[in-house]
């Protein structure tokens, strides 16, 4: 029995800690930290009285500093945790895999690392603090799943399915998330906003012919016809799964597209034109703040989002490639239902689609399907028992062919 530590205690990590809870026969038990005790106490709360929790298996939350590897390995030790779930801010990501290398304990992440104050890097983005480590958890024979959300992470899967049972060759990627749903607030991001506005700030960095290339944010769009939400508008994005995808398959062309409402582009452009997005720090009355930070603690938490939500969100990937000398065109993805993921676990969609690949691939590293010891982005792994398994976990996928 692994047991699992989750660390982050916001909206993904809730949804984390209810989907482990759901499954904590196989799981173990399971121990939610966070910065603040008191979001891990109401997560661990708000499991109990939902009823998530499995008979016989224990639910217990802490408090970690997730950026201090001796504090991070410590709780490690004390929950005996051998899986780490890792769905804090991105900037811990480092920390916390020193803190499994030391201890010898799995690692999962939903997000590449980042650093505070560093935008527009060079990618691959992988390439500038990840794989790097890929040699030390090699010699250390412990596994680490980087990217494991929705996007990235289920999405990875599908173009990891595609290469295997549909493809010879894949040619073309389009990785696109549509969020058709209605939360009610003027303005609101669906995760931390902190990490959400920054990567839409970012130049768009994808992947064509055999170059990265690098345009403004929301600069080029496009047209599509989803499966169950329809006809959206959507962006060119920078993203963290087009920079391991281009790498591992090399393909023609990777991008990643979102769908944004006019209202969203409107606040959105108002808010960076004043500076509101910016994380040099300003000085107020003597303080030193950063915008960003400020507008972070104005801003919804994402979680509160989940009672008003209604609407559905649709996520997949359109790919193009040949078999059998013939070209060929899907759209794989899945749609998960806002008000549906509140009914079940209290929340919504984002939080929801981001947590159940994670939990997924803490079960397949607990059964030994995907305990690989080893570094690895999503596409390396065999996408068949993932693909099997997330369904049973509450989000099931389908394949649209589009043609030639
Ligand atoms: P929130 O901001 O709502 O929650 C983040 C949590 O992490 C909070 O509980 C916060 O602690 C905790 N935290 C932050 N820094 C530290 C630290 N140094 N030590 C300990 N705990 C810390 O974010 P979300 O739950 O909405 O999202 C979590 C992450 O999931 C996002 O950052 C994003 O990168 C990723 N994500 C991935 C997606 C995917 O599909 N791949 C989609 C959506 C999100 P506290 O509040 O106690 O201070």
């Amino acid at each position: 029995m692994p047991n699992v530590l989750i660390i982050g205690a916001g909206g993904v990590g809730l949804a984390c800690a209810h989907k482990a809870a759901q499954h904590a026969v196989e799981l173990g038990d399971i121990t939610v930290a966070s910065r603040t005790k008191t979001s891990a106490d109401d997560v661990v709360e708000h499991v109990r009285r939902r009823g998530s929790l499995k008979a016989g298996r224990k639910l217990a939350s802490a408090r970690v500093d997730a950026m201090d590897t001796s504090e991070v390995a410590r709780l490690i030790r004390q929950s005996r945790a051998g899986i780490v779930i890792n769905v804090a801010s991105p900037f811990c990501n480092l920390s916390i895999q020193d803190a499994c290398l030391e201890t010898g304990a799995h690692y999962i992440d939903t997000a590449v690392h980042e650093v505070e104050g560093r935008v527009n890097e060079p990618p691959p983005w992988y390439a500038n603090y990840e794989w790097p480590r890929r040699g030390l958890f090699e010699q250390a024979g412990v596994t680490a799943i980087l990217g494991c959300g929705f996007d990235p992470g289920a999405v990875n899967a599908f173009c990891a399915w595609a290469a295997k049972h549909r493809f010879d060759r894949i040619d073309e990627i389009d990785i696109m998330d549509v969020n058709a749903g209605h939360h009610g607030r003027f303005f609101a991001t669906n995760f931390d906003p902190e990490t959400n506005l920054r990567e839409i700030l970012e130049d768009v960095v994808y992947w064509e012919d055999g170059q990265w290339k690098r345009i403004p944010h929301h600069s080029m769009h496009r047209e599509y016809d989803f499966p169950e939400v329809g006809r959206h508008v959507i962006y060119a994005m920078g993203h963290d799964e087009v920079h391991s995808l281009a790498v591992h398959f090399k393909p023609k062309r990777v991008q990643f597209w979102m769908g944004f409402s006019e209202q969203y582009l409107r606040v959105f452009e108002v808010l960076e034109k004043l500076g509101l997005l910016s994380e040099q720090p300003v000085e107020v009355d003597g303080c030193h703040v950063k915008p960003l930070r400020l507008l972070k603690k104005l801003l919804p938490d994402p979680k509160s989002l989940a009672p008003d939500y209604s609407g559905e969100v649709c996520i997949g990937c359109l790919i193009k490639g040949i078999r059998d000398g013939e070209p060929g065109s899907i759209f794989i993805y899945s749609t998960c239902d806002h008000a549906a993921c509140y009914r079940e676990i209290g929340a919504q969609a984002i939080s929801y689609t981001t947590a159940v690949p994670a939990v997924t691939a803490a079960l397949l590293i607990a059964r030994g399907d995907w305990n690989v010891r080893r570094m690895v982005n999503v596409e390396e792994l065999d996408p068949d028992p993932f693909l099997e398994l997330m369904p049973r976990l509450g989000i099931g996928w389908q394949v649209r062919e589009e043609g030639a």
